[in-house]
């Protein structure tokens, strides 16, 4: 168990090492969304040795996030195994049109159904809409597959992880329609203080990644400035979106410190108060990770 079973593209000319271990928090945070599944790096790194890491920084836990039946059910089977690990089970947005093309999209749905029964999966999660890499005649089925999700994390009771790429207006109208669960949580919040508002009027979790440390990311700083500090969540996405000053390298949960200390500045707030309110947050969400 816990030997990561796909690989990121070793796109040239990306830097493939590791980041040194940053300035460890002196109050511990959660990764809420994380993917220990996809190995990078010049030679990998070892899923226990990526925990190790984190709680040496002061990351307390992952939410390990499944994108289609066998990463889910890896997720599954490393939260049963490993006290650091919830798992988050899902097909992903971009999976969903897949699935329907080959006629098994309902048969996985089923899949994702059973797994979200056990006790230490507890979110259905990434699901969502993609407009960016799925095209118009994808949309159908992926419409189909998120709220078909919407409605297993109602029946179990879980919280929901959205991913939301170029599509916050269909996002909001389908949780309006089908019924938000009541903890929605928007992974990787990619939106402005418009989309913010909404969230916040609805009550909706806004998960910051490194995306936040961008140049690039006015739109995302000043959303956190705007909703209530009780709706934010903080994640990798790793091996995906590493914070400066690293980016571009291999992301992993133990690098959340160089992205709760730019909240910290964003906000102007007291960095152990940042990290005790979100950590509380998160557990809130998902329920503790020392129980069953
Ligand atoms: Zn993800």
């Amino acid at each position: 168990m816990g030997k990561p079973i796909r690989s990121r593209e070793k796109t040239a000319g990306r830097d493939l090492n590791y980041p040194p271990l940053p300035e460890p928090l002196r109050v511990p945070v959660y990764d809420n969304h994380t993917h220990l599944e996809i190995e990078d790096g010049e030679t990998g790194l070892d899923v226990r040795e990526q925990l190790d890491r984190a709680a040496r920084v002061g990351v307390r836990g992952v939410v390990q996030v499944g994108t289609d039946l066998a990463t889910s059910r890896w997720s599954a089977a490393l939260a049963a195994s490993d006290p650091r690990v919830l798992a988050a089970v899902a097909l992903h947005p971009n999976e969903a049109p897949r699935l329907a093309e080959r006629g098994v999209l309902d048969e996985h749905i089923s899949g994702i159904d059973e797994l979200a029964a056990q006790p230490r999966v507890r979110a259905v999660g990434e699901t969502g809409l993609d407009y960016f890499r799925t095209g118009e005649e994808g949309r159908g089925s992926q419409l189909y597959s998120f709220e078909q999700h919407i409605e297993i994390a109602q029946r179990h009771g879980l919280a929901l992880q959205i991913h939301d790429r170029d599509a916050h207006e269909d996002v909001v109208a389908t949780l309006l329609r089908v019924g938000a669960p009541e903890r929605t949580v928007f992974h990787c919040y990619s939106g402005d203080e418009h989309l913010a508002a909404i969230c916040a009027e609805h009550g909706w979790y806004l998960s910051f990644a490194g995306t936040v440390t961008f140049k690039t990311a006015a739109h995302l700083r000043a959303s956190l400035r705007v909703v209530p500090r009780s709706l934010v969540l903080v994640e990798t996405d790793a091996p995906f979106l590493t914070p400066m000053p690293h980016r571009g390298r291999p992301n992993s949960a133990y690098l959340i410190p160089h992205t709760v200390r730019q909240m910290a500045l964003v906000l102007d707030a007291d960095l152990d108060t940042l990290c005790e309110q979100i950590a509380h947050t998160t557990e809130q969400v998902y329920g503790r990770w020392d129980n069953e």
